[in-house]
C-alpha cells in the first residue's frame, strides 16, 4: 500500500517538490510550513505543525539541496528544522514518520564520496558526507544516531537516504524503508530537536 508523503524542501527546489508531484506516483501532501507558530509551548508547536500540516503522513521526504544545510550562508532553515522536528515528534494522536532524504543531483558530489580505509579498523567505510555543511542537524543526527562505532550498519540508522535519480526509478521502494524504520528498534533513539 502506499504510504502518505511530507515533502520538506527550500523554495528554490521547489520545481522537484513539482516534479514529485506531476510525474510520480506518489500520494503527498502539498503543503509547506511558511508561517511560524507563535507559542513558547515546544508541545504545542509541534502538535500544531502535524495538524495543520503534516497531517495524516507517516513518511516525510527531505529534499537535500545547495541550499538545505545548518551552515548554508544567510539561509533562514526555520521552516524545514521544524517540518523535520515535528515528523520526528512522537505525540499522544500520532506516531512519528519516518525521514527519506533525498539528495538533489547539484549535491551528489558534496555527499557520496566513494570509500576510504578506516584509521580505527582497517576495513573500508563509504563515506557519506551528512553533516551540518550538507544537511540540518535533524537530519544528520538520526541518520548517523552516535553508536561508539566506526561506521553505522542499515539498522544503526533512523533516516533512509538516497539519490534524486534512485528514488525517481523506484520511489515507493525508498518510502516503504523509511516507514518500516518507525517500528524498528532505532526508532527508540531518535531526537527531534538535536
Ligand atoms: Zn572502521
Amino acid at each position: 500500500m502506499a504510504h502518505k508523503c511530507f515533502i520538506s524542501f527550500k523554495t528554490q527546489d521547489h520545481e522537484f517538490k513539482k516534479y514529485i508531484h506531476d510525474e510520480l506516483d506518489i500520494d503527498m501532501i502539498d503543503k509547506s510550513l511558511h508561517e511560524p507558530i507563535n507559542s513558547d509551548d515546544e508541545d504545542y508547536i509541534m502538535r500544531k505543525i502535524r495538524e495543520n500540516y503534516l497531517s495524516d503522513s507517516t513518511v516525510t521526504i527531505f529534499l537535500i539541496g545547495t541550499k538545505s544545510a545548518e551552515n548554508a550562508f544567510l539561509e533562514n532553515q526555520t521552516f524545514i528544522k521544524r517540518e523535520l522536528q515535528a515528523s520526528l515528534y512522537h505525540g499522544a494522536n500520532n506516531t512519528k514518520n519516518g525521514i527519506l532524504g533525498v539528495v538533489l543531483p547539484d549535491m551528489n558530489n558534496s555527499i557520496f564520496l566513494g570509500s576510504d580505509n578506516c584509521s580505527t579498523c582497517g576495513n573500508s567505510h563509504t563515506i557519506v558526507k551528512i553533516n551540518d555543511d550538507t544537511s540540518i542537524t535533524e537530519f544528520s543526527y538520526n541518520y548517523y544516531i552516535p553508536n561508539n562505532k566506526c561506521s553505522w550498519t542499515e539498522d544503526d540508522r533512523y533516516c533512509i537516504l538516497t539519490s534524486w535519480e534512485k528514488f525517481c526509478e523506484n520511489p515507493n521502494y525508498y518510502i516503504d524503508q523509511a516507514f518500516d524504520k518507525r517500528t524498528r528498534a532505532i526508532s527508540a533513539y531518535t531526537k527531534v530537536r538535536p
